[in-house]
């Protein structure tokens, strides 16, 4: 990763950590229904989101997989079903959109196309409220959000 890119990535795990994650969900079936509920609203379609992932399926992560810190997200082409792999203790809203936000960009990183969809899914699934906590967040710990090129 490019010095920018990592220090997008701690600007936006930074600003994460600043605000409020949402609902923890006490298992993946609630989980996974609250991401069916977000693929099957109006507004993802026309955002046309459904273009680029028509279902999000939530799993437990395999610790053998990948450090049980970070939820990891990886898009099946044929079928456009994204896999976002999260331990129980981070089963939250927050990290539900986080890695729905890569699953809807894939290839940009942490850049300001992942931050503007990340944004968008927020206020989207969460409301204005949350949307607002989360726009400052990332402006205050310095990530990027504006420019067009990635990091
Ligand atoms: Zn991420």
């Amino acid at each position: 990763m490019t010095k920018l890119g990592l220090q997008q990535q701690r600007a936006v795990y930074a600003a994460d950590a600043r605000v409020d994650v949402g609902v923890h969900f006490a298992d993946y079936d609630d989980a996974q229904s609250w991401l069916d509920e977000i693929v099957a609203a109006d507004w993802f379609t026309s955002r046309r989101y459904n273009e680029r992932c028509r279902r999000f399926v939530v799993c437990e992560q395999d610790p053998r997989r990948s450090n049980e810190a970070c939820a990891a997200a990886t898009v099946d082409e044929e079928s456009q079903m994204g896999e976002i792999h999260c331990p129980l203790r981070m089963l939250t809203q927050q990290t539900l959109l986080h890695e729905s936000a890569h699953l809807l960009t894939p290839g940009t990183s942490h850049g300001p196309t992942w931050v503007r969809a990340y944004l968008e899914v927020t206020y989207l699934a969460r409301g204005t409220e949350t949307y607002v906590q989360l726009y400052d967040a990332l402006k205050l710990s310095g990530a990027d959000i504006n420019h067009r090129e990635e990091s």
